[in-house]
């Protein structure tokens, strides 16, 4: 099979890119990978562990003659990277990226990039609550939705090979407006995971209840809280500066929601929340039929070690 790309630079060796790594060597999807990372320790692991054949000290170096090059780096760092990499790429290359929000890293990395550069933003729906080269494996894009954001115009050719590249790792591909991505995630991932570091954090305040207890007493729903709330500081810091307009529009609603159960707990009103719950369970099972979730009991903790 004749590689889809010759050359792929990963900028940022972490969770996303480590598994990447992983995933087109394994599917044979191009020729040489090379990587670069912040640190020395983070490129001396990712070579060691295989996620790339070769590591650069710089962004520059490792983007030269790529014709693909993947930003793999918190959101708030993407456009001073795409500022330092953009006189040394390959006429013709693609440039795409990983970031959870897209209409900030458009603005961010676009106006950098010269003409003739296929600009393609990505965003895998795929993760877990680690970070680092340690944490990536070849299998974290099975059945996961990747999201291409291509600006009008963008080349459909280059949109057609990039689609490949993750389908060949094994993600379902669809493509969506930047705006309308930021506000899907917002729903799905971004307040999910501050209402989780919230609960977490009302739990550690709270001084009648213990920390051993809440460790040792922690029921399902409050260890998936922790679970979620132990996700990189640095990654979620960027996601919130980032996606502030659609993170505050769902936790307006959100807030309204949580007034209206409140009003009807103090109310006694059963019919309500029965309802209520009723409605939310239907979506539970509609996510576990379109094969995004198990239905294990506990979520098959033993053998599932994906989130979305
Ligand atoms: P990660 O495991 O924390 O890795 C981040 C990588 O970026 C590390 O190699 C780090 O290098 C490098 N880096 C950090 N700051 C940098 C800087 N200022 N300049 C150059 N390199 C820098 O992160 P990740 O989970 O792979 O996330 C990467 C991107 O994917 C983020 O934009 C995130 O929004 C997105 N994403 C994450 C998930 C998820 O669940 N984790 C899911 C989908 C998309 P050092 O190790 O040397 O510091």
């Amino acid at each position: 099979m004749s590689h889809i790309y010759e050359r792929v630079a990963l900028i940022g060796l972490g969770l996303i890119a480590g598994s990447m790594g992983l995933a087109m060597r394994r599917a044979g999807l191009v020729g040489e990978i090379v990587g670069t990372a912040r640190t020395a320790e983070t490129r001396d692991v990712a070579v060691g562990l295989g996620l790339c054949d070769r590591v650069t000290e710089t962004n520059a170096e490792a983007v030269q003659g790529a014709d693909l090059v993947v930003l793999c780096v918190p959101v708030g760092v993407m456009g001073a990277i795409a500022a330092e990499i953009a006189p040394h790429l390959a006429p013709g290359c693609t440039v795409t990226d990983v970031g959870s929000v897209k209409r900030a890293v458009i603005e961010a990395v676009g106006p950098h990039l010269p003409e003739g550069v296929h600009f393609i933003p990505a965003h895998p729906l795929a993760g877990t609550e680690h970070s680092g080269p340690n944490s990536g494996f070849a299998d974290l894009f099975r059945n996961r939705w990747s999201l291409l954001v291509p600006q009008e115009g963008t080349d459909e050719a280059a949109v057609a090979r990039l689609r490949a590249l993750w389908e060949g790792m094994g993600a379902n591909v669809d493509v969506m407006d930047a705006d309308h991505h930021d506000l899907v995630l917002a729903v799905t991932s971004h307040t999910p995971h501050l209402i989780a570091y919230t609960m977490v954090g009302v739990a550690d305040d709270l001084r009648r209840v213990t920390d051993s207890e809440v460790i040792k007493y922690s029921a399902a729903g409050f260890r998936d809280f922790t679970r979620i709330a132990a996700s990189d500081p640095t990654m979620w810091r960027d996601v919130f500066l980032t996606n502030r307009e659609a993170t505050l529009e769902i936790l307006g609603r959100f807030t309204e929601e949580l007034f209206a159960l409140q009003r009807a707990i103090r109310k006694g009103d059963g019919d309500h929340l029965f309802d209520y719950f009723t409605r939310t369970r239907a979506i539970r099972r509609s996510i576990i039929e379109a094969g995004q979730d198990t239905d294990a009991p506990d979520f098959g903790r033993s053998g599932d070690r994906t989130k979305t």
